[in-house]
């Protein structure tokens, strides 16, 4: 649900990045890796990279802002070689500037690295520490340098899928990574796999991307996800990859946001259709807390597939609700709409979303979308339909109730920003102003996505986590790695 605070209009979690691998036969890697980072552009608008590397030298542009603002056609010209990664990112781990921009590229002894860094680390510190106490100096003080530089220690010592190894068995928290050694592309997936990242089929080539969107703009065909665990080798002539299992976990952490807003609805994870998946916890959301009213409509564009099957389960059971697009939203409020004053913050809400009155006025109305994080603009949003004339509001999340923080890499907002950090539905519904308040429970979001709750992460919605984290509890046994002190020397 949308919030409107001023450094972040649009107050929803963010998530942290997307990331790109590319190995192609022939022709260059930088173009398709343009446009797939483009099909990533929701995952990540702070800043935007391309490091390809044409068998003899890396070459590398990486910008603040957008893709469309990074990149222009000399830049992608200049990016020779038909292997490449990219990436997309807001930060969360790491200072806001370009010193943490990605991809992280670095040469040293054993050849040229760069990495692509989807996640979050838990234990970044330590590492880094371990690290630093080598001898290894460091550039920024983001996670996914501490991994580059890892590897690069590993690098030196031993083969490829050793290295990685050894630096999976070191680093403990949410990874989905894209590496290129020297013209070798890579993708790697944490133990639990937290985050997703896909392998996909081109008519020259291989893609390794976070959402299959990405695939489905280069005209690929999706082979399947990168399995949790994993290290998946693109071969350098674009012919095939190899596999390795290098880590394996009892059972996996998908990030259960993903399918509920991160992800866009036309990707595919773990063979599961995101927009399907959304309708189905619409579904549940009727048989869990249906109230039969006039309208049913979504907040756009957050809510739709989950009105739309929340609608659909409740015309099967014979209520007289009908579906409808009551909010109309301005598409040109952008990111960086400014709003210095509360009143300004107060007014965004009007300049972002409009209701139709004639949808609304005289009419109980069920309001649906896919979360409340601080509640400001969920409360707004009900104002404004009771301004316009609707008689009951009643607000269904797609959702369970999101009570703590996330530390693998969404930026989620304290848990004293949370509105249901520290009271109960009631308490938020009366805060928000709706007549009603409902949230989806962990067993029907487990139910619509199809798996297990034990291999969901679930930490922002339950407060425990699938990691070892500090001040946390955790929702299963987890073995955080223990880095150990530089020796004396
Ligand atoms: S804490 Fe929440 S947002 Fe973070 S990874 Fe887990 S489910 Fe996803």
């Amino acid at each position: 649900m949308e919030d409107g605070r001023a450094d972040r209009p649009s107050g929803k979690p963010r998530e942290k990045c997307g990331v790109v691998g590319v190995s192609l036969a022939e022709r260059d890697a930088a173009l398709p890796t343009y446009y797939a980072l483009y099909a990533l552009q929701h995952r990540g608008q702070e800043s935007a990279g391309i490091v390809t590397h044409d068998g003899f030298q890396q070459h590398q542009h990486v910008e603040m802002g957008l893709v469309g603002d990074a990149f222009d056609q000399d830049d992608v010209d200049a990016l020779r070689g038909s292997t490449a990664i990219g990436h997309v990112r807001y930060p969360t781990a790491g200072s806001v500037d370009k010193d943490c921009a990605q991809p992280f590229s670095v040469s040293f002894k054993g050849g040229a690295l760069g990495l692509s860094h989807n996640g979050n680390l838990v234990n970044a510190d330590e590492v880094r520490d371990d690290l630093a106490g080598a001898g290894h100096a460091f550039t920024s003080d983001g996670d996914t340098e501490v991994i580059a530089h890892d590897l690069a220690r590993n690098l030196l010592e031993s083969d490829l899928v050793r290295s990685v190894k050894h630096t999976m068995s070191r680093i403990h928290g949410s990874y989905a990574l894209t590496i290129m050694h020297d013209d070798t592309v890579l993708g790697v997936r944490d133990p639990q796999g937290n985050r997703p990242l896909i392998i996909g089929e081109l008519d020259d080539g291989y893609v390794l991307a976070s959402e299959s969107s990405a695939i489905d703009t280069l005209d690929g065909e999706i082979v399947r996800d990168v399995r949790p665990g994993e290290l998946v080798v693109l071969h350098e002539d674009g012919s095939g990859f190899d596999s390795y299992q290098l880590v394996e976990a009892e059972n996996t952490a998908h990030c259960f946001f993903e399918y509920v807003y991160f992800a866009r609805p036309d990707s595919v994870i773990d063979e599961e259709l995101v927009y399907e998946v959304r309708r189905d916890l619409g579904r549940e959301l009727w048989a869990e807390s249906g109230t039969e009213t006039d309208v049913v409509m979504p907040v756009p564009d957050s809510g739709r597939a989950f009105a739309s099957g929340y609608a659909e389960a409740a015309s099967e059971d014979g209520a007289a609700t009908e579906f409808a697009e009551g909010l109309m939203k301005n598409r040109y409020v952008g990111r960086t709409f400014i709003m210095p004053t509360q009143e300004a913050r107060e007014r965004a809400v009007r300049l972002k979303l409009n209701p139709i009155k004639s949808t609304v006025e005289g009419k109980t109305v069920t309001l649906i979308d896919d979360s409340i994080v601080r509640g400001t603009t969920s409360r707004q949003l009900v104002q404004l339909l009771k301004d316009v004339g609707a008689e009951e509001v009643h607000v269904r999340i797609g959702a369970p109730a999101i009570v703590a923080p996330c530390y693998m890499g969404i930026d989620m907002a304290t848990r004293e920003e949370l509105i249901a950090g520290d009271q109960s539905v009631d308490g938020i519904a009366e805060e928000i102003g709706a007549d009603s308040l409902s949230y989806l429970s962990t067993d029907a979001v487990s139910e619509a996505i199809g798996k297990s709750k034990d291999d969901l992460c679930l930490g922002c919605v339950t407060g425990e986590y699938p990691y070892d984290i500090d001040g946390e509890a955790t929702d299963r046994d987890v073995e955080r790695p223990t880095i150990e002190p530089p020796a004396d020397d």
